[in-house]
């Protein structure tokens, strides 16, 4: 009997280490202290005609600490969406990622979607996202946002991780925001609060869930998305239609707001913005930061 248990104990701590496999917690990854930062930045929907001059103005010309140039991340929706200009935002490095098909305005469709349409939504988006875009599918196309945050428990994960994706940013944490939780994998059930259901109850090995810590608003409530706060946050997961535009004086004022964020964190040498695939490769091998810039993290390979 003492014997199994020490061979069950011996299972799990093999079991749960990286890089394949972390458990959900906000411990810091690699057992650093907090003198590192890792920021997401994010842009949900069509790339297209009346956005990308904002993500070249904004984007393109700042660099990390190990002097390669930032990266953000793209969840792509395939409405109005402009294929040559996805390209030019892969040649630059940035993480392309899907955001489904048709990303149908009713929640409920996406809550009670079966495996077989969501094959259609992420799957078959891949591969046309892929074709019109030349991307490569698998290589570069790894992660997904669900629309609206709106899962769609066990059959969308199963479809994800079946299909070769690696992870998925969806899924916002009320409970768990300071310290935040970091991504993790879901070999085994998470700790994390289950704000929009169904959440996936199943065992997805070395599935990363990235989870999306809330802002509170003025009104007190949580949000996860900048543009879905009451104003007086300023954050990270966004649409760049909130920030986009000289026609209103809120767009004004939060473009700048955005941009002087952004300069700000250029100053910093211990901070390095970076898209979800890139960040992910940091926490399944975490490292100094010292010893980044001659690593092959964060390096942005070139890309034709
Ligand atoms: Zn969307």
């Amino acid at each position: 009997m003492r014997q199994l248990h020490q061979l069950q104990l011996a299972q799990i701590t093999l079991g749960t280490t990286l890089p394949n496999c972390r458990c959900s917690g906000n411990d810091i990854p690699g057992k650093f202290c907090c003198k590192k930062q890792l920021v997401f930045l994010t842009f949900d929907d069509a790339v297209a005609i009346q956005n990308i001059d904002f993500y070249r103005e904004v984007l393109f010309h700042r660099r990390n600490p190990n002097n390669e140039t930032i990266t953000a991340t793209f969840f792509i929706t395939h409405e109005y969406t402009n294929y040559g200009l996805v390209h030019e935002l892969y040649r630059r490095n940035h993480d392309i990622a899907l955001h489904s098909m048709t990303h149908n305005p009713l929640t409920a469709y996406w809550a009670s979607l079966n495996a077989t349409m969501w094959q259609k939504e992420v799957v078959d988006q891949r591969e046309q996202l892929s074709n019109f875009a030349r991307v490569p599918p698998t290589a570069a196309i790894q992660g997904l946002r669900a629309p609206f945050l709106q899962i769609g428990g066990d059959p969308m994960y199963n479809v994800l991780k079946q299909g070769g994706f690696k992870w998925e940013c969806s899924r916002p944490t009320l409970n768990f925001r300071k310290p935040g939780l970091w991504p993790y994998t879901n070999d085994y059930l998470s700790h994390q609060d289950c704000q929009i259901q169904p959440c996936p109850v199943g065992e997805y090995k070395g599935f990363w869930t990235v989870p999306m810590l809330d802002m509170i608003g003025d009104n007190n409530a949580g949000c996860a998305m900048v543009d879905t706060c009451t104003p007086g946050t300023f954050g990270i997961y966004t649409h760049a239609a909130w920030l986009n535009g000289t026609d209103d004086e809120g767009t004004v004022a939060r473009k700048e707001g955005y941009i002087r964020f952004l300069d700000y964190l250029g100053t910093k040498n211990d901070v390095y913005i970076v898209g979800i695939s890139q960040a992910l490769e940091w926490v399944k091998n975490p490292t100094p930061l010292d010893q980044i810039p001659s690593s092959n993290l964060f390096k942005n390979p070139t890309r034709p």
